[in-house]
């Protein structure tokens, strides 16, 4: 750490503070400590302004899936910005970025998945769900299913249909959201808050809350579902086995749409390529982003089942929607290639037959944890909950604080995990190797041993 590296981070941080507002950053929480600056990264390790090498147990934000430094995208992106930096893909134009990539999407999905449109992030994708949906129910001369039904402590992201079709109490009170026409019902958290059931009853009764809230508002009023396959920001919910397959029967019997919003579990993160194969769903709209360019530029989309997209390509004429980055070329390309390296060095088989299976055995050795209550994962994403006492599963008081505690200490113990309450959030790059797993667990047990001391 010389001195200048010092000087350069104070200035940063002080430029930091005085111009820029950070997205879900409580600006005085900082405090004299300033924004941690990560300046550079290879594979799965970041390193901070300080020359810390940090353990990115996060892939960024749920997004590297290939890891960093996969010089390949950056040689597509400048390619692509010579031949053809920006053109739209409105008014009947397309480009060859923008075509092979919907067609690589399509060979991905599920079968009758096969049209993708193409947004600038999974908010933007979202909106896109709100409004395809609305529009579809139209065509289908069915006017008043307008109503769609999410999930408290889903995440859909920060636009104001995003944010209202998740269901963050935090989100929902800055702004009067959720907008109208979006309902909510229980999460499938059995750890948190199944009470006496077991884990299958759970699932079922989890589930079943959205044919009571279908009843309740009228059969001929609801439009779609919207469900992440596994909560991601939510604190990595996994559901019960019977969840998925009840929601399916509701959803087929009541004829609604199923939203099932990939943006963090597509692209290899459960080991399959969408989490919806994973689960065996079958959806009508799959919102996606994140590991489509493993973050490397923002790009998102939803790919579209052939039930609407027959009725908006057959029946509905213009669709009044679009946004200029839609397909963006350079962003298309980077994503092909991205999809490429999935593809072609076995990255996703990799995640399922060989990363997962380790890194969920590994994780569930942290059960033995005194401070841990419960650990749980799919694929590659993984949750440690934290505990005051294992046996009644009572909290530490301070909502949140432990969790907090422990994230600042993984990053002492350069680790980065993320805190969401009190539970500990993992989801590292899908090529992170066996012996990186063995570093991440060494960290996180080092870890929830200072959190222990540390709570008293
Ligand atoms: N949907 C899910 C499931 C997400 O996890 C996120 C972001 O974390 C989004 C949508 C929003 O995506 P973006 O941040 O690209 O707008």
């Amino acid at each position: 750490m010389t001195t200048a590296g010092k000087l350069d981070t104070a200035r940063l941080q002080a430029l930091d503070a005085a111009h820029h507002l950070h997205p879900f950053t409580d600006h005085r929480e900082l405090g004299g400590r300033g924004t941690r600056i990560i300046e550079r990264a290879a594979g799965v390790y970041l390193w901070d302004s300080e020359g810390n090498r940090l353990l990115d147990g996060m892939a960024g934000l749920w997004c590297v899936n290939i890891g960093y430094g996969r010089s390949e995208l950056a040689d597509a992106a400048h390619r692509q910005m010579l031949e053809l930096p920006y053109y739209n893909s409105f008014f009947q134009c397309t480009h060859p970025p923008a075509v092979e990539l919907a067609h690589a999407i399509a060979e991905q999905a599920p079968a009758h998945m096969n049209h993708v449109f193409f947004t600038g992030s999974g908010s933007e994708a979202n909106d896109t769900v709100l409004r395809m949906v609305r529009r579809y129910w139209d065509l289908q001369g069915q006017p008043l299913r307008k109503t769609v039904i999410g999930r408290t402590n889903g995440y859909h992201g920060s636009t104001v249909a995003g944010a209202s079709l998740g269901g963050m109490g935090a989100m929902h009170e800055q702004g009067d959201l959720p907008i109208p026409g979006i309902a909510h019902i229980a999460q499938p958290y059995w750890y948190g808050e199944g009470g006496d059931m077991d884990e299958d009853e759970f699932g079922l009764w989890a589930a079943r809350q959205l044919e009571a809230k279908i009843l309740e508002l009228g059969a001929d009023r609801v439009a779609a579902f919207i469900a992440e396959p596994i909560q991601g920001a939510g604190g990595v919910i996994v559901p019960p086995a019977t969840y998925w397959p009840e929601i399916q029967r509701i959803v087929d019997r009541y004829g609604i749409l199923l939203v099932v919003d990939e943006v963090i579990c597509g692209f290899g993160r459960t080991g399959e390529w969408f989490g919806s194969q994973y689960y065996n769903i079958r959806p009508d709209l799959m919102p996606i982003a994140k590991g489509m360019t493993s973050g490397y530029l923002p790009m998102g989309g939803v790919i579209v089942g052939e039930r609407v997209a027959r009725a908006l390509i057959d029946e509905g004429g213009e669709f009044f929607h679009g946004y200029t980055y839609s397909g963006h070329p350079v962003a298309a390309a980077v994503a092909l290639e991205n999809l490429r390296i999935l593809r072609d060095e076995g990255i996703v088989d990799y995640a399922r037959n060989e990363a997962a299976p380790y890194l969920q055995k590994r994780i569930r050795e942290l059960a033995d944890h005194p401070l841990v209550g419960e650990v749980r994962g799919v694929g590659m994403l993984g949750a440690i909950e934290l505990v005051k006492d294992r046996n009644t599963r009572e909290r530490f008081p301070g909502k949140g604080a432990a969790g907090s505690l422990c994230r600042d200490l993984c990053i002492r113990n350069g680790l980065v995990m993320r805190a969401v309450g009190d539970s500990m959030i993992m989801s590292p790059p899908l090529v992170i190797e066996p012996q990186e797993i063995d570093e991440l667990f060494d960290k996180a047990w080092r870890t929830l041993n200072m959190t222990a001391q540390q709570l008293g």
